[in-house]
């Protein structure tokens, strides 16, 4: 059987190089040449032998998913849908900005946990993406954006905001994590990667432990009846306990701030009354709010609240001192935003229209 490279992390490479009776140091080279040169072609790692080249070519490959459409927005915005098989695509999202990068990465087909609000959620569950489908997702963006050959990196930070709950794919999810990490691979500080989660609090306890990068969780209410609600995940891991394990994962994260995210619904979450309640939740956690001015998709009852609700709302938490963030909309003619994310594509492919969607769909 051919074992996928990308989805091995230098424990992992170690293994599989002892397997083939090669020394631990072959696991280095083949690190840096897959992830910091960009490389898939065996026979073009230089300084390895050509024996255990052609013996790589047998036994081993390097293969991200296909992309499938390519996208920019005027904003500069890049979307890439990547075929992980059996009919499902996932998305990958480039922003750039001017003094970083980040790329929105996706760690599942779908997602399980149906999030009232999200288009990811509503397409329901089909799999867990693998390690190598995840890092196989900054692995491609490197290379198509162009920043292997003098390893220059143009992506600065990820995020893994795509399609799914990154927690809900825990061992997958790390061993990406760790090869974003790894200095023979993408070098990212811990500070520059974030988790963002739906509140899954066992698999934030074991990411403390495992892989403290930068978390996000997605909050959306101040109150448990609510929550139930918009985030169902909630009915299992209610406010209480998520607030505890918030402070406990600041014990060991790489930031002394838990980011909170905080979608903007018009009339259901987005009340003076709900801010004030939002500084009692949180008065014992270090955080910064960010605001996401809901995305709407088809089908949706639900409406962004209006600019001057959003800009009232982060006041109250600003008057507070609470540093408080409104996420800009980018991408928005490709659907790159939160939330979006292949979402268009599952329902054209729905009424069967897939075939007649336009590779770039850039508004007038
Ligand atoms: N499953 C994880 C990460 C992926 S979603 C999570 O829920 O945190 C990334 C962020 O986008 C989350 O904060 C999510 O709540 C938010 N989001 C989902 N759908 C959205 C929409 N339609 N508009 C705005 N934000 C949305
Ligand atoms: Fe899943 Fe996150 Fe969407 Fe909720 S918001 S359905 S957890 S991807």
């Amino acid at each position: 059987m051919t074992v996928n490279l990308l989805d091995l992390d230098a424990a992992g490479l170690e293994d599989f190089v002892a397997g083939i009776g090669e020394k631990p140091f072959r696991a280095r080279q083949l690190l840096r040449w897959i992830h910091r040169f960009g490389e898939a072609d065996f026979e073009r790692m230089s300084d390895i032998a050509k024996s255990l080249r052609a013996r790589l070519a047998e036994t081993a490959e390097v293969a991200a998913p296909q992309v499938i459409r390519d996208e920019t927005s005027e904003d500069g915005t890049r979307k890439w849908l990547l075929d992980v098989g059996q009919g499902n695509a996932v998305e990958c999202v480039f922003i750039p900005e001017e003094t970083r990068g980040t790329l929105c990465v996706s760690t599942q087909a779908g997602c399980a946990l149906d999030c009232a609000f999200c288009s990811t959620g509503k397409q329901g569950f089909s799999r867990n993406l693998n390690a190598g489908e995840i890092i196989g997702q900054l692995w491609l963006a490197n290379r198509l954006l162009g920043a292997c050959a003098d390893g220059d990196r143009v992506i600065s930070n990820v995020v893994l905001m795509g399609m799914g709950e990154p927690l809900a794919n825990f061992d997958n999810t790390v061993t990406a994590l760790n090869l974003m990490l790894d200095d023979n691979a993408y070098g990212l500080s811990r500070r520059r990667v974030t988790v963002s989660t739906s509140g899954i609090v066992p698999a934030m306890d074991r990411l403390r432990e495992a892989c403290p990068v930068a978390l996000a969780v997605s909050l959306h209410a101040p109150n448990d009846a609510l929550r139930d609600e918009l985030v169902p995940i909630n009915r299992k891991y209610p406010l209480a306990g998520l607030m505890a394990a918030c402070r406990r994962y600041l014990d060991r994260a790489p930031r002394d701030f838990i980011t909170f995210e905080y979608v903007m619904l018009d009339g259901v979450n987005d009340s003076d009354a709900h801010a004030r309640e939002l500084l009692r939740l949180t008065r014992d956690v270090p955080c910064k709010f960010n605001l996401i001015p809901f995305n709407a998709f088809p089908g949706s009852p639900l409406r962004r609240s209006p600019a001057h609700r959003i800009r009232a709302f982060a006041q109250i938490l600003m008057d507070a001192g609470i540093v408080t963030t409104t996420r800009k909309t980018r991408g928005d003619e490709i659907d790159a935003a939160c939330g979006q994310l292949a979402g268009r594509v599952a329902d054209r492919s729905r009424r069967g229209a897939r075939a007649a969607v336009p590779i770039i769909e850039v508004s007038q």
